[in-house]
């Protein structure tokens, strides 16, 4: 009996209609843990480093997590990977939902995709019964729109389905992968989608996941559910009301939106928009959410509705979550939030990324402003006055693939490339080859200079962590915090955080010091880590303050949901492997030092010697040599010689390479 997990793998082949169901090596769990950790394995194994992203061979992954299915709060996580076409590295955005928790329950883990589909076809799972369909008469419909079509030709209303809309079919390298209460948007997994010619996987689901130990795993819960109850009656005081909770961050809950709207640059734009948020904008905006917000809503087994209904000028309803609310009215700098409302609305029909996409958009208005791009790139669109319209008449191109759209469909970075001209100049937010930051700080940040730079999924959006986000001004406030902490690895970082200050030698870039910003960003980015292979939702562990879910509890839940019977320590050696193997994935593909450079722009007060010493200190405490590779020694602590050797043999590694390679370059 196989225990958290089903044990089986969908295999389908899309060229040959082949259908397998395939029972998976227990092992692999044992070495790599579920969703994101044995996804890793599987593109490592079966994706050499030539293969590009619209290539046959780049297989298309959706992962449960071992969680899944199981009573476990907040475990709805569906991780989708794939090489990315934005950034050509291993992507895995994720959404919510209830899709995972029906896979689960049909009695799979994954289902893998290889090859390309001859025409348009949508999978339907269900239990035993797996069919490639027909989905030729669904081209050309709407993301949303989609997956009640088909449910209603399936005549399952319960179904779960993931979908594509226009933009995933013609492959826009923004396009998302939308099902219904979530959506997985970075890096273009709807444009793999729309490659392999998938519209949509419908999942329904009737078979029990087994716990090992289920008596255990209940009482442990019980303890997650006393402190969720706990936190959401007591907010985390001296912190601001979007970081005093848990949860995804509740932006269908709050109308203040001073913070955000004033303290980034929205779109593409470099600076900060202060004095945005007047007396008028407020009323304004406030009254435009709660008018907007039919009622609020939670993904699968969870009590956090951090997602909303959203209904404006009787265009069909959506679900509204997270920082979509703002990214398109403020790149397009439209001061009416009803626009934001409904232009999210048509993008998530079209299917596309809601941090991206409005950058591209605010990237096209710029090249038009500065003659880079001309009235004949833009003609039939509305007049410059006319914000909104333009904005619309954009995203419409992009996910039509029409005139200048085709191009824009690209992304900044490539569409800057194939522009010219100076272009290039404007597609200032870009990281790790090709990924578009979203936002614009001030001060350098090491700690987030770091997760920046090295993160896995080389975004923003995702890796915000359980560390505070600045220091609190007072030490008393400090040392209330610290003595409430339960959820540290460790407790010499409550001394690092009472020390951390606002001002002076002890406050940001130079405090926390380089080795401590190593020791806390490999426990946030552990964690994220951990979440990803539980599939369990960021907002109850990874992404906040003080959550329920953490890393002196996982080891606990994971043995009792497993039987694998593991401390704290092991279940770091396993996600250390998965994280290695991962990074190294990336580095066969040609990622090194020289891609972990934040844009530079990205904060307006810059330290370059700093930022050399964080990586180096950091590259040092991960076991990494110079340029960011595994050492041969730390892959082989970490059981994967097989990858040693394989980065050896392409000359990615070279023999010895290792401290002694940092020394070298310290002088
Ligand atoms: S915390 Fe919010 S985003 Fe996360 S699972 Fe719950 S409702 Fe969904």
């Amino acid at each position: 009996m196989r225990y958290a997990e089903m044990g089986y793998h969908l295999e389908i082949d899309l060229a040959t209609g082949n259908v397998e169901k395939v029972e998976t090596d227990p092992k692999l769990t044992e070495l790599y843990l579920g969703g994101l950790g044995t996804s890793v394995k599987q593109h490592w194994d079966r994706v050499p480093p030539e293969v590009k992203p619209f290539d046959d061979e780049n297989i298309l992954i959706f992962s449960t997590g071992l969680f899944n299915g199981t009573p476990a709060f907040s475990a709805n996580r569906t991780v989708v990977s794939f090489i990315s076409p934005q950034s050509e590295l291993l992507a895995y955005p994720m959404m919510g939902g209830f899709w995972s928790a029906e896979l689960k329950h049909a009695g799979y883990d994954k289902i893998i995709f290889s090859n390309k589909s001859p025409d348009w076809v949508y999978l339907w799972v269900k239990d035993d019964k797996v069919e490639i369909r027909d989905a030729r008469h669904l081209k050309g419909k709407g993301a949303l729109e989609v997956q009640d079509l088909i449910r209603d030709e399936l005549n399952e209303p319960n179904a779960q389905v993931a979908a594509i809309g226009l933009a995933g079919e013609n492959r826009c390298f923004t396009a998302s992968i939308e099902q219904g209460r979530s959506s997985a948007s970075r890096l273009g997994g709807g444009a793999i989608m729309g490659d392999k010619k998938i519209k949509a996987v419908a999942v329904r689901g009737t078979r029990d996941v087994h716990l090992a130990d289920g008596a255990r795993f209940f009482e442990l819960m019980q303890e997650v559910k006393e402190y969720i109850k706990f936190r959401n009656a007591n907010p985390i005081p001296d912190v601001m009301t979007i970081l005093s909770g848990i949860g995804s961050p509740q932006e269908m809950v709050h109308t203040d939106e001073k913070w955000h709207t004033e303290s980034f640059s929205w779109g593409n734009a470099r600076n900060r928009r202060k004095g945005f948020w007047t007396e008028d904008i407020e009323k304004s905006w406030k009254s435009t959410q709660l008018s907007a917000i039919k009622r609020l809503i939670s993904c699968y087994n969870c009590p956090q509705s951090c997602g909303a209904l959203i209904d404006v000028e009787n265009l069909p309803r959506y679900m509204m979550k997270c920082f979509s609310k703002l990214t398109y009215s403020m790149a397009a700098y439209v001061d009416n939030l009803a626009f934001g409302f409904k232009i999210v609305q048509r993008a998530q029909e079209y299917g596309v990324d809601g941090f991206s996409t409005p950058q591209i958009l605010a990237f096209a208005v710029e090249l038009k402003e500065n003659g880079i791009l001309t009235d004949k790139d833009f003609e039939g669109c509305p007049p410059d006055e006319d914000k909104e319209g333009r904005f619309f008449w954009l995203l419409d191109r992009l996910a039509h693939r029409e005139g200048i759209g085709d191009i824009l469909a690209d992304g900044t970075y490539w569409a800057a490339k194939r522009i010219g001209n100076g272009a290039e100049e404007y597609a200032h937010n870009n990281i790790k080859k090709h990924e578009q930051l979203p936002i614009k700080l001030s001060m350098l940040d090491p700690l987030y200079y770091l997760m920046y730079a090295t993160n896995e999924k080389i975004s923003i959006t995702q890796i915000e962590g359980n560390w505070p986000q600045a220091p609190f001004p007072k030490r008393e406030q400090r040392e209330r915090f610290v003595k409430d902490w339960p959820q540290l690895p460790d407790e010499k970082f409550k001394q690092y955080f009472i020390d951390w200050e606002l001002r002076g030698d002890n406050s940001i870039p130079h405090f926390p010091t380089p080795p401590m910003c190593s020791e806390i960003v490999d426990w946030m980015e552990m964690l994220h880590n951990i979440d990803d292979a539980l599939g369990l939702c960021a907002g109850m562990a990874s992404f906040c303050l003080k959550p329920p879910y953490h890393i002196n509890n996982y080891h606990k839940l994971i043995s009792a949901a497993t039987g694998m019977d593991i401390d704290r320590d092991e279940l770091k050696r396993k996600v250390n492997r998965s994280r290695n193997l991962h990074r190294a994935l990336n580095n066969r593909r040609g990622m090194s030092r020289k891609d972990e450079k934040p844009p530079k722009d990205h904060w307006r007060h810059r330290f370059p010697e700093l930022e050399e010493e964080l990586l180096t200190t950091y590259y040092t405490y991960k076991g990494w040599n110079y340029d960011g590779i595994p050492t041969r020694e730390r892959l082989h602590e970490l059981d994967l010689d097989y990858v040693a050797d394989d980065l050896e043999q392409r000359g990615i590694l070279k023999d010895g390479q290792g401290q002694k390679d940092h020394q070298e370059h310290q002088g």
